[in-house]
């Protein structure tokens, strides 16, 4: 589906796995700290910084998603919306989130972040902690390359968001909470 930026917001079911996807830049972060509540956000930067030297550190990264897929089994088991927020553009680490939230009998929504490379790559340009530009390169090449055929993975639902405008202007409902908006 694509999410049309119109006034319908889109749906998240209550006890979601919510999977953010999208390149280094894409804005992932931003607009879960914008849209979603803090407590549902699981944030593979924020583990790398608790576990690791940083949020950059790649050293710690099998420990990190260990980490993560425990977290997101504690929040499913408990039927807790959550929220991944890393880039999940590796169909592999997908697949195992899929798999978490099917055992839980957890309804899946993907949230594609695909915007056009230059906007990854200048926004990485203008923030604090930079991601080499050919890791964003691969990543954009390989959320195009696995955008469309999505839904054949598993996800209950699908919202591509293809503009900056498109998810500026996106609402979500987590059901049973509030509208949020983008502020802008
Ligand atoms: P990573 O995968 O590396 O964590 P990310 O997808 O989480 O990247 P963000 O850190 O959220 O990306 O955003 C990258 C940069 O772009 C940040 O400096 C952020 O402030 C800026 N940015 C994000 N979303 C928007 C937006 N809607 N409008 C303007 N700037 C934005
Ligand atoms: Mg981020």
């Amino acid at each position: 589906m694509n999410a049309s930026a119109s006034d319908n917001p889109i749906e998240l079911p209550a006890s979601a796995l919510v999977m953010l996807i999208g390149a280094a830049g894409s804005g992932k972060s931003a607009f879960a700290s914008r849209h979603l509540p803090a407590e549902a956000i699981i944030s593979s930067d924020q583990l790398r910084a608790r576990m690791g030297r940083d949020e950059a550190d790649q050293d710690v990264n099998d420990a990190v998603f260990e980490d993560l897929r425990r977290r997101v089994d504690d929040r499913l088991g408990g039927a807790l919306v959550t929220v991944v927020d890393a880039t999940n553009t590796d169909w592999m680490r997908r697949s195992e989130l899929i798999h978490l939230a099917r055992r839980h009998g957890r309804p899946t929504v993907a949230l594609v972040f695909d915007l056009p490379l230059e906007v990854c790559l200048a926004r990485n340009r203008a923030r604090a902690r930079t991601v080499a530009p050919s890791v964003i390169r691969r990543q954009v090449d390989a959320l195009r390359r696995d955008r469309d055929r999505l839904d054949l993975e598993g996800f209950s639902a699908v919202w591509v968001l293809s503009s900056t405008d498109q998810v500026d202007r996106l609402r979500l409902r987590l059901k049973g909470g509030p509208v949020a908006r983008a502020s802008v």
